[in-house]
């Protein structure tokens, strides 16, 4: 970290923050293993991407500030300030029928509060959602019918945050939410099987061990080191049944 420090130090004395990339870029590997080589936003697994690293609050402008602003340069090496992310919802792009991408974006609930020095960041409420925070994950959700990402909120403000987030993020990205609706449909195959193997097992002590192997898939792919499963346990909460406790204990396990 004393490269950290030294490229800070850099940045503090009119330095450009991209000029200590090698220090994010050395980090990669370490934020990869986190979450199993997802990206943290879309939850995609990331197979190949040499710019893996999201700095959360851009380092070198933001696009949605009031005033000029020239980045928060002084996160450019704060290793809290880094996401894990695909290039598809870090990087801007346009055409070929979809939008999206981060790049400079940082919209604020409260723009008045924008930080435009070092400051205390808990003054700044990020529109974004993000997903080093314990509770934003569960703002999101998908449709089962064809894995497009929506809100999974009915608070107004917490809607906003999503759907700006889904746009923002890029997280309504066809080929994403393809790959959501293969797990949604996979998903949902389970549970549906694991329902009738659960009640099979009532009468009949056979089908238990048939009904716990399904009941393990159900909790992998709700896993966190699984892809979507923030939008699977949305789904999942959403299959609950009085007759099936399984699934609540599934969710608190
Ligand atoms: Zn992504």
């Amino acid at each position: 970290m004393d490269e950290a420090k030294a490229a800070a130090d850099k940045v503090a004395a009119g330095g450009d923050p991209d000029d200590g990339a090698h220090v994010w870029r050395k980090l990669k590997n370490q934020l990869a293993v986190l979450l199993h080589d997802k990206c943290w936003f879309c939850e995609t697994v990331i197979t190949r991407s040499d710019n893996a690293v999201d700095h959360f609050r851009p380092k070198n402008r933001v696009s949605d500030a009031a005033n000029p602003h020239t980045g928060y340069r002084w996160l450019a090496f704060d290793r809290s300030n880094f996401r894990y992310s695909c290039t598809f919802c870090n990087s801007l792009r346009k055409g070929g029928g979809t939008k999206g991408g981060k790049a400079d974006r940082f919209p604020l609930l409260d723009e008045s509060c924008r930080l435009y020095a070092p400051g205390a960041l808990d003054q700044e409420t990020p529109t974004l959602l993000d997903p080093c925070d314990i509770n934003d994950w569960e703002l999101l959700g998908c449709k089962q019918e064809n894995g497009e990402p929506c809100p999974a909120t009915q608070d107004s403000m917490d809607k906003l945050r999503a759907k700006t987030s889904i746009e923002i993020y890029h997280l309504d990205h066809e080929p994403t939410c393809k790959q959501r609706h293969t797990a949604a449909v996979d998903l949902i195959a389970n549970v549906e099987q694991g329902k009738r193997l659960f009640l099979l097992s009532q009468t009949n002590a056979v089908f238990k061990r048939e009904w716990k192997a399904v009941a393990k898939k159900i909790k992998r792919a709700i896993d966190r080191h699984s892809p979507y499963s923030g939008e699977m346990i949305f789904l999942l909460r959403g299959m609950r049944d009085s007759a099936h406790p399984w699934i609540q204990a599934l969710l608190e396990g």
